[in-house]
């Protein structure tokens, strides 16, 4: 298996995690963008957002729900930013579908 974060959930290589059930994951990012910056990531590796099936709806809710757990165990009541970067235009770097969890700071916009 070769893809990065199959690894780290499958714990080949080391991250701090943040949050996990039976569907996903979620670990600090290695390159924070922000004071809090966590990667939810499923457990069943799908490549992007634009990858995913009719049937991975329902885990696709899960993440967003799990996304806002981590804001909740990182106490981001001031707000935060859910991100989802989709293949080269939308800046994804790594092939396993994953949503960003951005907070501790105000968040401009546009995003670059
Ligand atoms: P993206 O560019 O949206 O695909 O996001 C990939 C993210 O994975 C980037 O924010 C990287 O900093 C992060 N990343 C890459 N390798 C690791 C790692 N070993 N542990 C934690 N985060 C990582
Ligand atoms: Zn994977």
């Amino acid at each position: 298996m070769s893809c990065l974060f199959c690894k780290i959930i499958d714990g080949s290589i080391p991250s701090t995690a943040v949050y996990q059930d039976d569907q996903c994951y979620a670990f600090a990012d290695i390159h924070p963008r922000a004071p809090v910056h966590v990667l939810v990531t499923p457990r069943e590796h799908i490549a992007s957002l634009g990858d995913a099936a009719e049937g991975h709806k329902k885990l696709l809710g899960h993440l967003l729900w799990a996304a806002a757990e981590v804001a909740r165990k990182k106490e981001l009541g001031k707000g935060y930013r859910v991100v989802v970067n989709n293949g080269a235009y939308g800046g994804q770097t790594v092939d396993h579908i994953h949503l960003h969890v951005l907070g501790g700071r105000p968040m401009s916009w546009p995003p670059g």
